[in-house]
């Protein structure tokens, strides 16, 4: 499927697209029936590969060493990641270019620059299970007391929190009628997991619930400036629900393939089961989808490139999430249909995705929140506006 791109764009597409076949394709199915875990050589050689391409500097600015892709190549990236199962390729940790606006030269030194070089990797504790979706409604405190701040709260579902080795911490600071981001070092007293629950899908990378009691920590780890607020883990939300688009797209991209793949090997009748109108009509829905997915998560990118009106973005990043990963769900679900029985095998790639692709309908706030951001975006600024 031809989409507009630039070249450079095609460039690290061809790159994403060999190290996904070569590298992390070829282990989905041991990874799938291993909890989500390959043998340690394998995961350090993906990742050193990652690395070596250049992929943990893609979105790093020029004056720190990194490669400062322009928003329209990453998507190309991350959508050709995304044709890959059991989340392989979170093997490599992804410094964002908001964190270098957002931390102070000890904390870069300390913390995102070594995740450039691959030494560091991170989760995010922001979700509570009382206020849930209502992330302006966070209970968790930080109360300044001498040097340090005193961190208290119950964070949920926080991702790789088994394999990080810092978390991000949002917290209110009610002494300072303001919210920020800690960085907070992996070990610290008085953080303990208080649950490990099984979900879906199989992967590496587990969701701990974390309990925060009086933890300490120097007020250097405070991010950013008193008003900054939720503002950096805004950013984070933009880039994040932008690449679930991306990878919702690859996913889609790599099912439609293998449906097709496996309908016109398949006989019944005397004849390919791509040749029952049924079938076709379930492809070229899934096709169509995706090519309007596509055009949409392209031009969310490009628009960022070229510096749009940052309220926009955030509702184009909205709109993308949305669609794109509802419309994977749809695509996973004609998937499995097609397949019939071996759909639902965990050794199918469809069965996999029809799992996995569903926690993008829920993480980085679920479509029914996206469609609240949309529609207020729309009653504010107008359609004009988006
Ligand atoms: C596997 C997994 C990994 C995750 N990783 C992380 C992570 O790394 N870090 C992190 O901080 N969080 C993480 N999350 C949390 C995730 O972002 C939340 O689950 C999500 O934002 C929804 O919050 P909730 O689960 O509390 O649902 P709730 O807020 O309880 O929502 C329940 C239902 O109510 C709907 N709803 C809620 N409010 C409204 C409203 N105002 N109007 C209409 N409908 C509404 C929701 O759409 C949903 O359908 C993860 C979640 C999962 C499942």
């Amino acid at each position: 499927m031809q989409i507009p791109m630039s070249s450079e764009a095609r460039r690290w597409q061809e790159i994403a697209r060999d190290y996904a076949d070569e590298y992390l394709q070829p282990h989905e199915v041991q990874a799938e029936l291993n909890d989500g875990v390959l043998p340690d050589e394998i995961t350090e050689r993906n990742k050193q590969r990652a690395i070596e391409l250049g992929f943990t500097a893609i979105d790093v600015p020029k004056s720190h060493g990194g490669l400062e892709l322009p928003l329209e190549v990453q998507v190309a990236i991350w959508e050709q990641l995304g044709r890959v199962t059991n989340a392989l390729s979170w093997c490599f940790p992804e410094a964002q270019s908001w964190m270098f606006d957002a931390c102070s030269a000890d904390q870069l030194d300390k913390y995102i620059l070594p995740m450039m070089r691959g030494e560091q990797k991170e989760c995010y504790a922001i979700t509570e299970s009382g206020p849930g979706s209502d992330v302006a409604g966070l209970e968790a405190t930080a109360v300044r007391g001498g040097d340090d701040y005193v961190l208290n709260g119950e964070k949920w579902y926080v991702t790789s929190g088994n394999l990080a080795k810092f978390f991000w911490f949002q917290a209110r600071l009610p002494e300072e009628d303001d919210e920020a981001l800690f960085l907070v070092d992996q070990g610290t007293a008085g953080i303990k997991i208080i649950a490990n629950p099984k979900f879906s899908h199989t992967y590496a990378s587990h969701h701990p619930t974390y309990r925060f009691e009086n933890v300490r920590v120097p007020a250097t780890q405070r991010v950013g400036k008193p008003g900054d607020g939720m503002s950096f883990t805004q950013s984070w939300f933009r880039h994040e629900r932008l690449m679930i688009g991306a990878r919702s797209c690859g996913a889609a991209a790599r099912l439609i393939e293998e449906a097709l793949a496996f309908a016109n090997e398949r006989m019944i009748d005397g004849a390919p089961l791509s040749e029952k109108q049924a079938i076709q009509f379930m492809l070229a829905d899934s096709v169509t989808e995706l090519y309007a997915s596509r055009l949409m998560t392209y031009e969310a990118a490009r628009s960022a490139d070229r510096g749009d009106d940052v309220k926009a973005q955030h509702a184009r990043c909205s709109i993308v999430k949305l669609y794109v990963s509802e419309m994977a769900n749809r695509v996973a679900d004609r998937a499995v249909q097609i397949f019939g029985g071996r759909g639902y095998m965990r050794e199918n790639v469809a069965e996999r995705f029809y799992r996995e692709l569903r926690v993008d309908r829920i993480w980085e706030g679920t479509s029914e929140i996206q469609r609240l951001i949309i529609a207020r975006s729309l009653l504010k600024r107008g359609l004009d506006g988006i």
